[in-house]
């Protein structure tokens, strides 16, 4: 068994060897290495303590970036590598963090406190592949598995009942029954973890190729992390069918619900504000009716849903509350460029007070009117028709 490891891990992994410890590649990032996908990052595990791997690589950047954990990162290439000393966990009493990490001599300690079978390997090209827990063979059957007694392993830390959802929507992987019965069963837990990490998670679950199987396999568990109406089951596949926009699918999930309910989901999983802004917009239903859709219409809802109406128009689409040619009319006008906002006008505030027509407050409130009569028709948008029109609405 040979992977693939790119030469800026490489010259780590030999470094520390050529020392006398051991070192392998190891975690997620192994795991996408063998799935034969591009890691975003490299873990390397090994017997060394950190002060000796700081010593190690005088010629590098080293940042001490977790020492505690015994985790220093070296910038190889340009490229960060996590290297962390071999640890076990010590006892978990709030089932969010061990109350201390230990070092150890052994890898087999270390891959065993690790949270599932395809997490849990190690590799180096001396050393060959170290899987004390069957995670090649899961890898290759697509199975995410606790390492261990699952219940146990999710009393410990119940972040990881949120981890394997998230690794299911990214892998397109089935939670094995034991795992996922105790995930199931102690959900409940979930309210020991920071809301943000379990935000965190949810989204990213959300941006993944195969959200809808994970969200079929939550259940109870979805209810623990949405403070709102219990979600239609039917959306989980259409969600799928939009492009990974954990926002937009979000709001999918969420359509039609009150806005207190939408309100309430953000917060719970500590949304942005811009995230907050994004979901609340595609989730309540626009003034606009989607069923009559004039000129005018069209331009309106581009002008309420901004960058996003073409995922308005695909949400309205597959919950079949708007016609499925949705998207290409607006499109259609979106590539007219219409104006859409009183910046956009061909005349502005200092304009209207220049012409006498209007001042203060006044001016706002004709500057929206002629916003309106242009939207209604675009044509009216040159400065001496709108003078005009201005003129008329004072009178
Ligand atoms: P990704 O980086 O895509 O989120 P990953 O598997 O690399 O996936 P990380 O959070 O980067 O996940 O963690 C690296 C490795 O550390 C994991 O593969 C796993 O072996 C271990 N690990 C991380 N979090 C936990 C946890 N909560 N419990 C047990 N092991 C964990
Ligand atoms: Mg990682």
């Amino acid at each position: 068994m040979t992977v693939n490891i790119p030469a800026f891990v490489k010259v780590i992994i030999d470094r520390i060897e050529g020392s006398g410890y051991e070192a392998f590649a190891v975690g997620g990032s192994l795991r996408d290495a063998m799935l034969g996908k591009t890691p975003h990052d490299w873990d390397v595990t090994t017997s060394a303590r950190p002060e000796t791997v700081i010593e190690l690589f005088p010629d590098m950047r080293v940042i001490p970036t977790g020492l505690k954990h015994g985790t220093v990162t070296v910038l190889s290439e340009g490229e960060p590598i996590e290297i962390t000393t071999y640890r076990v966990d010590g006892e978990y009493t709030d089932s969010r963090r061990p109350d201390s990490v230990s070092f150890t001599a052994s890898v087999e300690d270390d891959l065993s406190r690790r949270d599932f079978t395809v997490n849990a390997m190690a590799y180096s090209e001396k050393r060959g592949l170290i899987d004390l827990f069957g995670g090649r063979d899961d890898l290759k059957k697509g199975i995410i598995r606790a390492v261990g007694d699952p219940e146990k392993r999710f009393t410990e830390d119940a972040l990881r009942i949120m981890r394997a959802f998230r690794f299911s929507a990214q892998l397109g992987f089935d939670i094995e029954e034991n795992t996922l019965e105790a995930a199931k069963k102690l959900g409940y837990r979930l309210k020991n973890i920071a809301r943000e990490r379990i935000g965190a998670e949810f989204m990213r679950l959300l941006a993944s190729p195969y959200p809808e199987k994970a969200l079929r396999m939550m259940g109870s568990v979805l209810k623990e992390i949405l403070p709102c109406a219990p979600v239609p089951q039917d959306r989980f596949a259409l969600a799928e069918r939009l492009s990974p926009d954990s926002e937009a699918r979000l709001a999918l999930l969420l359509y039609g619900q009150t806005r207190e309910d939408i309100l309430n989901v953000a917060h719970a999983l500590r949304l942005s504000n811009e995230q907050k802004r994004r979901v609340l917009l595609l989730s309540l239903p626009a003034t606009e009716d989607f069923s009559d859709i004039t000129p005018c219409v069209v331009r309106r809802l581009l002008r309420h849903y901004g960058e996003d109406f073409l995922s308005a128009a695909r949400i309205g689409g597959l919950l079949g509350i708007a016609p499925v040619s949705l998207e290409t009319i607006l499109e259609a006008e979106a590539a007219k460029k219409p104006c859409l906002s009183v910046s956009a006008l061909a005349i502005s505030g200092s304009d209207l007070m220049a012409e006498g027509i209007a001042f203060g407050k006044d001016v706002g409130r004709i500057l929206s009117a002629l916003l309106e009569a242009v939207l209604d028709d675009p044509s009216l948008n040159e400065k001496e028709k709108l003078i005009d029109i201005a003129k008329k609405l004072v009178h």
